[in-house]
């Protein structure tokens, strides 16, 4: 390290090392992946873990990824929701899957886009029965609130939709 060229342009003394094949790379070639940029995948692959990459590992292991990721966090953003108190507008829908449990997370909105995001990656178009829960819990000196969620992937006709 230090005295390597960058395995993109050549240049010597790349100061960077990509995560998955080791070899080193400099600043300007580095492609660089952010801490949460798959925090909603159930597990983070490997290759996928990594802060830096050279272009042709990114290239091949994570662009193509990344972009599924992007495209189906906006699709969760507008999955339809119904949660567990509008059960008289989905009494009729089927419930044949086991219901989605989160992790707790820090605001309701997280909470909601974590459930519906697991239903797009399962195929699904909305979530029925949704309840999000907070509790409080001492941080240092201050209160604050955690939530957790339950709901179930479903899928809705487009054209039956309520509203
Ligand atoms: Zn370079
Ligand atoms: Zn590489």
């Amino acid at each position: 390290m230090g005295n390597s060229s960058c395995c993109s342009c050549l240049k010597p003394k790349a100061t960077l090392q990509c995560g998955i094949c080791d070899d080193s790379v400099c600043k300007e070639c580095a492609q660089f992946l952010g801490e949460d940029s798959f925090s909603f995948l159930k597990e983070i692959p490997k290759n996928l873990s990594h802060s830096t990459y050279c272009y042709n590992c990114f290239d091949r292991d994570v662009a193509a990824e990344l972009a599924a990721y992007e495209k189906d966090m906006k699709k969760a953003e507008g999955i339809m929701i119904f949660e567990k108190a509008q059960s008289k507008e989905t009494r009729n829908f089927r419930r044949h899957e086991r219901p989605y449990q989160i992790p707790e997370c820090a605001d309701r909105e997280e909470a909601l886009l974590r459930l519906a995001f697991m239903a797009v990656r399962d195929g699904f178009n909305a979530l029925i029965d949704v309840e999000i829960t907070s509790r409080k819990i001492r941080n240092g000196t201050y209160q604050t609130s955690v939530y957790s969620g339950t709901g179930m992937p479903a899928r809705v006709n487009a054209n039956s939709r309520w509203k």
